[in-house]
């Protein structure tokens, strides 16, 4: 403690260990995405607590072996000590170490010390779509006018954003309630707490108390009450002295209230007095948007991806956000690893992604050539024979070229697979999924086309898998 690092002491170390760092990383684009945003925030006897700009970074930096060694060796190089680093966001650091009023007063309380709201869900970055937008008007409702519907029930299948909005009320609350008292909590640890302390004795009166201070409650994974008696009744009584007070509730699950069975019914049934609202998978141009936010997250420019490479990762997880997120990492883990220094293109993806090759787009998704032709038939409204024939009037020749793009792009089949398609030899594929690229690129209506027929696409795939 005595001999802390001041920070000009600690500005100064950084700067140089950056340098080491980027002459050894010798990767501008990697040193840009991921160091060039770090601050070194402390020195302790062996750890060195480095902000690395955002969540998303901080993990990627500890995550990758060859970030923590290099960390370790610059900063061995400017001051002859040994740290480990250990990489974290700024935001939470920072919020942490300010200690704002709405926190002082949960903080003063033991229950619930480990949910903590996640700062990067936002209503900013959540993206709305025809998938999500009443979910996402409840969400803002329960913070512009709490108890105007009450309780808020937001159900729909896994990854399509229920925590990220249950995240984005308890962060925008405050602003807008100055003073309140808010509660974001999964349901295992609302369980976990219950068993802490509602079923001793010495605190059970005080957790009570605690849910009476609350102004709203965030319950995230209701479904997971199932079977909990105790905590179930227990969870009763507080849902109703909430509502009643006028107190804000919003819950989700993983499916609608009805179909919660294993709960209560008295307290299901309470849940259709107040809004109930689902949310279904984003269709692809939601997907899209959403992966734009999570690139820009990253701190990376969005520049560096081709439109091919966005489009590939949107087809290669219908509907899968969550999966789309991990792709997206995978691709800058080997971008960064393998010192790509150029732009990630649709080459690159299928080339990341080599070993999920002849699965189509994601383990359970029903795309294949068949559908992909049978839309983009019914679209330019040719026949399937016109298609796989020799006939080049320019309608079945686009119908044909873009069935051919797409079975690359959706499907990452061979050139010589979707020749075999359509009686064709692997250049003139070549030739076709080159050409279609290219426009897509700079023109708009074949950008709107493409888009069209994959929603036709992924909507019929949806359909099907559900
Ligand atoms: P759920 O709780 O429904 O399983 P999450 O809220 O955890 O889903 O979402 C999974 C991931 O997808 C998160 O990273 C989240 O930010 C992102 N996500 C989902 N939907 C959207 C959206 N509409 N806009 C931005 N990000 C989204
Ligand atoms: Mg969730």
């Amino acid at each position: 403690m005595g001999n802390e690092t001041s920070k000009e002491e600690l500005t100064r170390i950084w700067r140089k260990a950056l340098d080491y760092i980027e002459v050894e990383l010798n990767n501008q684009r990697s040193f840009d995405a991921y160091f060039d945003q770090t601050k070194l925030m402390s020195l302790s006897e062996t750890v060195a607590t480095i902000s690395a700009g955002s969540k998303i970074a901080a993990r990627i930096l500890s995550e990758n072996e060859g970030f923590v060694s290099l960390t370790i060796k610059a900063l061995k190089n400017v001051t002859q000590t040994e740290y480990s680093p250990r990489f974290i966001d700024e935001t939470s650091y920072s919020k942490k170490m300010k200690v704002d009023p709405v926190r002082v007063s949960t903080e003063t309380s033991p229950f619930f010390s480990s949910s903590i709201t996640n700062k990067d869900y936002n209503f900013d970055n959540f993206v709305t779509g025809p998938s999500n937008m009443d979910a996402y008007r409840a969400a803002v409702l329960a913070v512009s006018n709490p108890n105007a519907m009450n309780p808020i029930f937001i159900y729909s299948g896994t990854g399509f954003g229920k925590t990220h909005l249950l995240n984005a009320i308890a962060n925008s609350y405050p602003a807008q309630h100055p003073g309140a008292k808010v509660l974001y909590t999964n349901t295992d640890q609302f369980i976990d707490e219950f068993v802490k302390y509602a079923t001793g004795n010495s605190d059970s009166e005080a957790f009570k108390q605690y849910f009476k201070s609350l102004d709203i409650l965030l319950l995230d994974d209701i479904q997971f009450l199932k079977g909990k008696c105790g905590t179930s009744a227990f969870f009763f009584n507080i849902f109703n002295s909430m509502i009643n007070a006028g107190k804000q509730i919003v819950i989700t699950s993983d499916r609608r209230p009805a179909e919660l069975d294993g709960l209560e019914d008295r307290l299901v049934s309470r849940f259709a007095c107040g809004l109930s609202v689902s949310m279904s998978k984003p269709q692809p141009d939601t997907m899209l948007d959403i992966l734009k936010i999570k690139i820009s997250s990253l701190g990376m420019d969005l520049k560096l991806f081709d439109e091919d490479s966005l489009q590939y990762l949107v087809n290669h997880n219908p509907g899968n956000v969550r999966s789309m997120e991990g792709d997206l990492k995978k691709l800058l883990f080997l971008s960064a690893a393998s010192q790509n220094t150029g732009k990630i293109d649709l080459e690159y993806c299928r080339q990341a992604f080599a070993d999920r090759k002849g699965k189509g787009s994601g383990e359970r998704d029903p795309i294949n050539a068949g559908k992909i032709i049978n839309a983009v038939c019914s679209y330019y409204n040719v026949t399937e024979t016109q298609v796989k024939s020799k006939i080049r009037t320019l309608q079945i020749a686009m119908a044909r070229q873009i069935s051919m793009y797409l079975c690359r792009t959706m499907l990452d089949m061979s050139f010589k697979d979707i020749g075999k398609e359509f009686g064709r030899d692997h250049s003139t594929v070549m030739s076709a999924v080159s050409k279609i690229g290219d426009q897509a690129k700079s023109d708009r209506s074949m950008q709107a086309s493409l888009t069209e027929i994959q929603k036709r696409i992924s909507a019929k795939s949806v359909a099907k898998s559900s």
